[in-house]
């Protein structure tokens, strides 16, 4: 609030609304036709089998890994340059994270060597996260997969449509988490999506969204079933049929949405070259990608210089962020002891500039102007 150009703006106009308005009006608001026809568009839009819509993607994370059925004793390598969910779901399960280092300002996912080096014989899965929707080194991190018989979760939260070697991101480990949190690439307000193309973990994360229930209320309305059983034990974590039309929507201007941001990039790019004193992580990728958000990471720095830089940004109405203060830090993973140097120089130097489809050159050039001057003087 209060800054000339915020990080994030609601790609929403009236088309959300009316959607909402309709479902509210249709008599079914509860997880029901909405919810099926956005898992739909997701099979279709990503080329995957199978989609199950969840109420948030940290449920989708939970789900992800009772499906690769990890439990106490098992190992999970993970990144600690992330959001919070990304390591807590392996906890939710009893399963233990371990930490693995990312490859380097230049490119802020998980490092294949770590992975490698990391793996023990308890180690039975590996979170893999997308950063700003920049694919992870997945050829790399398959074959590692492959020759270990480890479980591959992809949080693909930053990532939707963005792509790796003409595969959607989500569609090349064995399960992925989706998010439509409000400041997510689909947003509305809080949200997710499971896909997969194991039909096994389709029908048994659908079971586990639903209290492990063999029917839920929607079909039963529809005299498709009368009775139900309890087969697993599962949660509530369904989407409701309200939030699914604003997805709906959403998934509509998703592909330009993506569009207007690869120009906003664009832009970035070409006026962060003449800046001294920053790298633009993932500068020389060519792939499609969502850019979720627009990382930069101050060079020979230090987290108080980089505080400062960001208060002297925010006085000229800029607002900025930090993706992420490292997992392995906080007060909960301490005990961990992780030793990652790339991760905690990324962590103590990284700024995030607005990032957003209506974000106009003018806009992008006043930014990279503010930053210059904070950096540069
Ligand atoms: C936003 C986010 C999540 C959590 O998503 P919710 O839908 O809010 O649960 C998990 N992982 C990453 C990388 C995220 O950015």
């Amino acid at each position: 609030m209060g800054y000339k150009i915020p990080l994030f703006k609601l790609n929403f106009d009236e088309k959300e609304a009316q959607a909402a308005f309709d479902t509210i009006n249709s008599g079914w608001i509860s997880t029901g036709p909405k919810n099926e026809a956005l898992e739909q568009m997701f099979i279709d839009m990503f080329h995957v089998k199978y989609a199950v819509s969840v109420t948030n993607c940290t449920g989708a994370l939970h789900l992800a890994c009772m499906l690769c059925g990890l439990g106490p004793g098992d190992e999970v390598l993970c990144p600690s340059l992330t959001f919070a969910a990304s390591v807590n779901c392996i906890r939710y399960v009893g399963a233990t994270p371990v930490f693995c280092d990312i490859v380097s300002p230049k490119h802020l996912n998980i490092d294949p060597k770590e992975i490698e080096k990391k793996i023990t014989p308890k180690t039975k899965a590996m979170v893999v996260v997308h950063m700003a929707g920049f694919p992870a080194k997945m050829d790399e991190i398959m074959a590692i997969a492959r020759k270990h018989n480890l479980r591959v979760i992809e949080d693909a939260c930053h990532g939707p449509l963005s792509e790796y070697k003409g595969k959607k991101l989500g569609t090349i480990g064995d399960v992925a988490a989706f998010s439509f949190f409000s400041n997510k690439n689909i947003s509305t307000g809080e949200g997710g999506m499971l896909i997969t193309n194991n039909e096994e973990f389709a029908k048994k994360a659908r079971l586990l969204r639903s209290h492990g229930m063999t029917t839920m209320s929607y079909q039963r309305a529809g005299g498709h079933a009368t009775a139900y059983d309890i087969v697993e034990l599962g949660y509530n974590y369904r989407l409701d049929d309200i939030r699914a039309s604003i997805a709906i929507e959403q998934m509509k201007k998703l592909p330009g949405d993506l569009e207007r941001r690869i120009a906003v990039r664009k832009r970035y790019l070409e006026k962060l070259a003449n800046v001294k004193g920053v790298v633009v992580p993932f500068a020389d990728c060519t792939e499609f990608v969502s850019n979720y958000i627009m990382p930069v990471v101050l060079t020979n720095s230090t987290k108080e210089r980089r505080d400062a830089i960001r208060d002297k940004i925010h006085e000229c109405g800029v607002q900025t962020s930090v993706h992420y203060p490292a997992i392995h830090r906080f007060s909960i993973y301490k005990d961990y002891k992780a030793e990652l140097p790339v991760t905690e120089y990324v962590t103590d130097n990284e700024i995030t500039l607005p990032m957003y489809a209506s974000l106009s050159d003018a806009d992008v050039d006043f930014i990279v102007e503010t930053l210059d001057k904070a950096i540069n003087g």
